[in-house]
């Protein structure tokens, strides 16, 4: 019986692990829940799956009443990397996954990684910490579980090339200057996957895609310029692995998420999951095509910041963290994330001691620019 702490388990994610666990109960206990402010799904949760820690950012009376541990607060969170845990699921959304993270990795807890951001901003502290330690980053990003998958779950297997796909979003046949005026309601109609608010903006502008070269780089140790992305708009191919000799292995699935999250939580197992199976005969066409990077310019910014590495990924993940909630609240204009998240690259200073306070900082002074520059 694996006992799992979960963090961010009222969104998207963690409602998708909570699933896999209710349909294993012989393989997976809940040791502890965390959410923010959604308390009302947080107590059903912590009624059913009877966990001893419960955290919540905003705070419950009925939660409180319940026999669990409880813990209340901003950054309460934390609370749930208990001790016993076997393994620590993280599914926060944004730039406090990290925080998260560094706790599970620290104390030498196994992680399953749905929050992306923490790599991207905090990729060189965190693997250096997981090595240290001796612990596993798994990823649940279903690009990513696709790659490991294709490495025969082996994280140092060599390789020539990592390709990504990418369906390209709710406004893949835009250029970027149609999508001027486009708004949050339009952008939240992702063609393939259902996901939470902020990835589904993330995946229009290809920020996420962006997110997704740069978490490569750090769960595969591997250089940017043996990380390929490519359009497949069926979402069939989840991504792929090239081999010295020219073998291609790729991972193929529906797109679901609870795959993906199985993988990661069963590993080194495989069970059965009683998930749709693919059907390739009724598939029509698989298509594939070059990321037109002019059409998508958050996507190079992002990579850029990546390659300049220190604290500028947390520059970009803050002003992007910071203009999706303003655009999700209609305050600011679609491409207005891209021009705050290149705004805020070119105002940075630099600075980067290594520490976590560094990328926090990066991270709040990216914030602070989008704030002011749009008045939101
Ligand atoms: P959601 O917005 O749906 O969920 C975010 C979760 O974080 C919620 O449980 C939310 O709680 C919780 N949360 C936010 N702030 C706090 C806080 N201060 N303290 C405790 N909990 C908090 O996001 P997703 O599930 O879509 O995404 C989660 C991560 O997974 C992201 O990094 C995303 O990029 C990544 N990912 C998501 C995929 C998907 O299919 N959704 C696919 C691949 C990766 P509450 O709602 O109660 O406020
Ligand atoms: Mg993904």
């Amino acid at each position: 019986m694996k006992k799992i702490a979960l963090i961010g388990s009222t969104g998207s994610i963690g409602v998708q692990v909570l699933n896999v666990v209710r349909k294993n109960p012989d393989k997976f206990s809940i040791i502890s829940l965390a959410a923010g402010k959604n308390v009302g799904l947080l107590y059903e949760q912590a009624k059913e799956f009877s966990p001893k820690v419960v955290c919540s950012a905003v705070y419950s009376e009925e939660i409180g009443k319940l026999s669990a541990e409880y813990f209340f607060g901003e950054e309460a969170y934390i609370d749930a990397v208990v001790a016993d845990a076997d393994m620590v699921v993280v599914s926060l959304v944004g730039f406090s996954g990290l925080k998260a993270v560094l706790k599970a990795v620290k104390t030498g807890k196994n992680v399953a990684l749905a929050n992306k951001e923490s790599l991207v901003v905090g990729g060189d502290i965190v693997t250096k910490l997981a090595r240290e330690k001796g612990v596993a980053i798994y990823p649940i990003d279903s690009e990513h579980s696709a790659v490991w998958q294709a490495l025969d779950f082996d994280f140092a297997k060599p390789f020539e090339r990592i390709i990504l796909t990418a369906s390209g979003g709710a406004f893949r046949d835009k250029t970027f200057e149609e999508t001027e005026n486009l708004t949050a309601a339009q952008a939240l109609k992702h063609p393939n996957w259902n996901m939470g608010a902020k990835i589904t903006i993330d995946s229009a502008t290809l920020v996420n895609k962006g997110f997704e070269v740069i978490e490569a780089k750090w769960l595969f140790n591997a250089s940017f310029d043996k990380i390929d992305v490519i359009i497949h708009r069926e979402s069939v191919i989840h991504s792929m692995v090239e081999y010295k000799d020219g073998s291609v292995v790729a991972q193929l699935g529906v797109p679901s998420m609870e795959l993906p999250i199985q993988v990661a939580i069963s590993y080194p197992e495989r069970f059965y999951s009683g998930a749709t199976r693919l059907d390739l005969t009724a598939i029509k066409n698989l298509t594939f095509e070059k990321l037109d990077e002019e059409r998508f310019p958050c996507f190079k910014e992002i990579v850029n910041a990546g390659k300049a590495g220190g604290a500028y990924p947390a520059v970009a993940c803050g002003a992007n963290d910071t203009a999706v909630a303003a655009f999700l609240k209609d305050r600011i204009k679609y491409t207005d994330i891209y021009r705050g998240i290149r705004g805020a690259l070119d105002a940075f200073k630099g600075g980067y001691d290594g520490s976590y306070e560094s990328l926090k900082s990066a991270h709040d002074f990216a914030a602070q620019y989008v704030k002011t520059r749009f008045g939101v």
